[in-house]
């Protein structure tokens, strides 16, 4: 391998307590009552094979227990994902294991909703009560009256639990607020989504740009080896971001942009490589078309047009456009994965897709890539099941709704639960692995939605704080205590990881698996439940091939022949569009009525005094999910606001006492919204029109003890939200806050 273990965590942990973690965490144990024990040592007396959910990039990892107790997490070296390393949150997935706040029993609600009241209950006393509500729910709405809200691997069973129930309703918030508009901009422009691995070769990069990317702070384990792999051959970085992040700091160009032009950037950028024919025509000319139309259309959007819309000199644009152009095609536009900011962002990502296809990077080698499946068959249901449904999905309104969602949009489900919204009003919810307090735009609107429900039920490991508006809660076993479906996503070396259960699970947590099939026996559709547990399952599917599953496990992955994954390896490079073409110029836009090329348009500005609210990611932690988790609270226990040290100097109402680094503030949005106190980091790394914290903090849910009052949430101060007309996509990033002292009256 081209770099060391030391270059990855420099790159990947460049922030306070990413080094001091990746040492640490073998020495440092805690035990079932939360209180540090001896570390009881990192010789296991066995190790099994699995594959990581601390956040859902599924990199492969080898477990070593010892006494029955999970003593260490390593990287396992034949997963293509995870290369024999870790991210420090994989690492530090002891630390949801015996996390001594977890779930442990089966609740069900007994006070109301809002107020975290629930008695503990059996299991069969739980699941009883669930079947009996959603038949309850069935006789009164019908079954499309159901909906599901999931993420993570785990949520295959509830998927196809809702299947068998007769709704379509299934949506994740990791689409309609993360990666949505990105999808819809590659789909419409190369005829594809790019699902997630990303299909992209930042290993063979020269030019890295990274434009809403914060590869170092966001810890998909793979591209941040990929990335120091690429330093090291000598790639340079563009790096687009109005904080001097991680990855700026390894830049050769940062341009801090103004919050919300990233358009007007995108099209000067275009306007020099084409003025100064620094694209790749002989590609454009047998792959795409459109391009005499973008020509046109980028033709005044000169890098002195953009200068007073971003803030960026023309200088400083003509100067990144020429070293990614020349970088060609091995020039990587990274599309980025949070990409729900303005409502234009699928005409943001689009702008980026075209920039890719300009340099004639889309199946080139160091650009975007062909991935492939590992070949694996369904398990084989058996014939004559009860077929119920054929309903419509919710989240299309009455309109028809937002024409390219390729997705069902979880805004879109909560929008359905209230009368008036839809084809139909949704009146349960299953709320599978993810927090829809801290996930969703509008809280109080969501609560209002969630009180419009005869039934919600959540599965998770944690108490997150939607269980507390749950009527049912059920415990799950985590990731390392359970079976599941194999992991086999598009990727350039096809594979197949196993999930098994390196424990026994703690407390009384059963397997998402077992949970699923138990709701089916008690409401008739056990049929589509026939196989005696997870492990038969994944037996039955891999025995169709006759694949081992003795191997499966010991190895933890079998990999794929290798595929051709660019032009240089033998691939053909064309689209997925319908005649094949990258489409420069989208016909389809067009007839829809929307821009067929990315116009810049002004985003509006925020009352006077208030700075735009950017929020972002920290390298220890995945949203809410790891902020109860004390091996990684650590070295990382609250978030704090950036501010702009200049910008501080002169904040109204601090003329007396000035704002030090390390004081306690409040910020309260443009409708009034507060925060909780957080500290505030003064710093010349941000822009002076913008502060920005990073997501999951701030948590309301007291039965996590340790997070629990730390730092703010961005969530709570999000009740604002521009909806993409083109896919449904709900831009968070339009919100403004006024900074407070905290302890000042509201
Ligand atoms: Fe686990 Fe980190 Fe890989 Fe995510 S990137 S799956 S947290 S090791």
């Amino acid at each position: 391998m081209a770099f060391t273990r030391r270059q990855f965590i420099q790159i990947g942990a460049a922030t306070a307590g990413g080094a001091a973690l990746a040492s640490g965490l073998s020495t440092r144990w805690w035990g079932l009552d939360g209180d540090p024990v001896p570390n009881p040592g990192t010789d296991g007396d066995r190790v099994v094979a699995s594959y990581c959910e601390l956040c859902f990039w599924g990199c492969g990892v080898l477990a070593h227990v010892k006494d029955g107790r999970v003593t260490k997490i390593t990287g396992n070296p034949e997963h293509p994902l995870s290369r024999g390393m870790l991210c420090p949150r994989g690492a530090g997935a002891t630390g949801l294991l015996y996390d001594p706040d977890r779930l442990k029993k089966p609740l069900v609600r007994r006070a109301q909703r809002g107020e975290d009241v629930f008695e503990e209950v059996s299991w069969d006393a739980a699941l009883n009560e669930v079947a009996a509500r959603l038949e309850d729910v069935e006789r009164r709405h019908g079954r499309e009256a159901l909906a599901l809200f999931t993420h993570g691997s785990g949520g295959v069973w509830f998927k196809h639990l809702m299947k068998a129930w007769g709704s379509p309703n299934i949506g994740a918030p990791s689409y309609a607020q993360c990666r949505g508009p990105r999808e819809a901009a590659f789909s419409v422009t190369y005829g594809t989504p790019l699902g997630s691995p990303e299909p992209i070769d930042i290993t063979n990069a020269r030019c890295i740009t990274l434009i809403g990317s914060h590869l170092g702070e966001n810890m998909h384990n793979t591209q941040v080896q990929e990335l120091a792999e690429a330093i090291g051959k000598g790639a340079g970085l563009v790096v687009v971001d109005p904080r001097f992040s991680v990855a700026a700091g390894k830049a050769k160009y940062w341009l801090p942009v103004k919050p919300g032009t990233d358009i007007a950037l995108l099209l000067a950028w275009m306007n020099v490589l084409v003025a100064e024919k620094l694209y790749d025509a002989e590609y454009l000319a047998a792959h795409a078309e459109g391009l005499e139309e973008l020509k046109a259309h980028v033709a005044g959007k000169t890098p002195e047009w953009a200068y007073p819309i971003t803030g960026i000199k023309p200088d400083l644009i003509r100067a990144s456009a020429r070293f990614i152009g020349g970088a060609r095609p091995a020039s990587l536009v990274h599309p980025g994965r949070h990409t729900v900011w303005y409502g234009d962002d699928t005409q943001r990502e689009r702008a980026m897709a075209i920039l890719a296809a300009l340099l004639g990077s889309w199946g080139r080698k160091g650009g975007y890539l062909v991935g492939g499946k590992y070949p694996l068959p369904a398990y084989p249901l058996p014939p004559n099941l009860p077929h119920h449904g054929g309903a419509e999905v919710a989240d299309k309104p009455k309109n028809g709704g937002y024409p390219l969602a390729t997705e069902v949009l979880a805004s879109g489900l909560c929008d359905a639960t209230k009368p008036g919204h839809s084809l139909y009003d949704l009146k349960a919810w299953i709320v599978y692995g993810c927090n829809l307090m801290q996930a969703m735009p509008a809280r109080q609107e969501l609560v209002d939605k969630i009180q419009h429900l005869d039934f919600m039920l959540a599965v998770d490991v944690l108490p997150a704080e939607i269980a507390g508006w749950a009527d049912v809660v059920l415990p799950e076993a985590t990731f390392l205590e359970r079976d599941d479906d194999v992991s086999a996503p598009s990727y350039k070396r096809p594979f197949a990881a196993i999930r098994q259960a390196v424990v026994e699970p703690m407390y009384d947590s059963r397997p998402g698996w077992w949970i699923a099939k138990e709701i089916a026996n008690r409401v008739g559709l056990g049929g589509w439940f026939p196989w005696k547990d997870a492990k038969e399952y994944v037996k039955t599917r891999l025995a169709q091939k006759g694949l081992s599953y003795e191997e499966l496990a010991a190895k933890g992955v079998l990999l794929g022949a290798p595929i051709a994954t660019c032009e240089e390896e033998g691939a053909p490079v064309g689209a997925a569009t319908q005649n094949g073409k990258i489409q420069l110029f989208s016909k389809e836009l067009l007839a829809l009525g929307f821009d067929p090329l990315p116009q810049y348009v002004p985003q509006e500005e925020g009352p006077q005094g208030s700075f735009r609210l950017l929020s972002g990611r920290a390298p220890l932690h995945t949203f809410g999910r790891t902020t109860n988790n004390r091996l990684l609270a650590g070295p990382y226990p609250e978030n704090e606001v950036w501010l702009n040290a200049d910008a501080a100097k002169s904040l109204p109402g601090f003329e007396v006492q000035p704002l030090a680094n390390g004081d306690k503030v409040v910020l309260v949005n443009q409708d009034g919204a507060r925060s909780t106190p957080v500290r505030v980091k003064l710093t010349e790394r941000i822009r002076g029109d913008c502060v920005f914290m990073v997501h999951g903090w701030g948590q309301t849910a007291k039965r996590q003890r340790y997070a629990y009052g730390r730092g703010a949430s961005d969530a709570q101060l999000t009740t604002r939200y521009k909806v993409d007309p083109i896919m449904g996509g709900t831009g968070m990033n339009v919100n403004f806050v006024r900074i407070e002292r905290a302890g000042e009256a509201a």
